[in-house]
């Protein structure tokens, strides 16, 4: 099965990616995990993409395309995937689609986690991320047993950069732009699920494996 996550930045598509990974077996990809996991190494790819990403806007397609193929080509993606992140402009969709249609293959679901903006803005200044281990967490949602420690490893918490309200009002800029037009990509695909993203974690989850099954 191959997922597609959308939704503006804050809409919880990450938290449930990862439930989806967990329950059905499915490697979660994540390109804002791949692109800070470069930035932690000192990559070259990770200080080109830091400019961007501390600014709200998108890395450029160029770069984007190549490693999320590459990681879709590696073995566990064998059986299908959760996309978190990506595709987040019509280019990077239509790469993608072309990729998979020259294996004869195509993406199974697109899960739109639809949230107002009203709403995001406030969550978003609410998330703490662990700056050793990239784990995500929400000082009202998702806590943390200790305040500011991370409970799978330990180290401290942070805000991020783009989580910061300025950049965050340029993200959501960027998503209605940019991001928003794949809804109807993929509805004309009929491939589109939506689900209301304004309810709690597990509600969500639920909505969702209504719909994967
Ligand atoms: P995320 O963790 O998915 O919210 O991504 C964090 C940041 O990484 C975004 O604000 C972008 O700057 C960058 N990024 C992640 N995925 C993509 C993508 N598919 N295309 C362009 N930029 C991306």
């Amino acid at each position: 099965m191959k997922i597609i996550m959308l939704g503006a930045p804050g809409a919880g598509k990450g938290t449930q990616a990862k439930m989806i990974s967990e329950k059905y077996g499915l490697p979660h990809v994540s390109t804002g995990d791949i692109f800070r996991a470069n930035i932690k190494n000192g990559t070259e790819l990770g200080m080109e993409s830091k400019k961007y990403m501390d600014a709200g806007q998108l890395v450029p397609d160029e770069l984007t395309v190549k490693i999320l193929l590459d990681r879709v080509a590696e073995d566990d993606c064998k059986n299908g995937y959760v996309l978190d992140g990506f595709p987040r402009t019509i280019p990077q969709a239509e790469v993608l689609e072309d990729a998979l249609n020259k294996l004869n293959d195509k993406i199974d679901y697109a899960i739109n986690v639809d949230v107002p903006d009203e709403n995001i803005i406030s969550r978003m200044s609410g998330r703490r991320a662990c700056v050793n281990c990239g784990a995500t967490y929400h000082i009202q949602y998702a806590p943390t047993k200790v305040e500011g420690i991370c409970d799978k490893c330990g180290s401290e918490l942070i805000l991020r950069d783009d989580d910061k309200p300025e950049t965050v009002k340029n993200r959501l800029d960027v998503y209605h732009k940019q991001t928003q037009p794949l809804i109807d990509f993929y509805s004309a695909r009929n491939i589109l699920k939506e689900v209301d993203g304004t309810v709690s974690m597990n509600e969500v989850f639920e909505s969702i494996i209504s719909i994967l099954g």
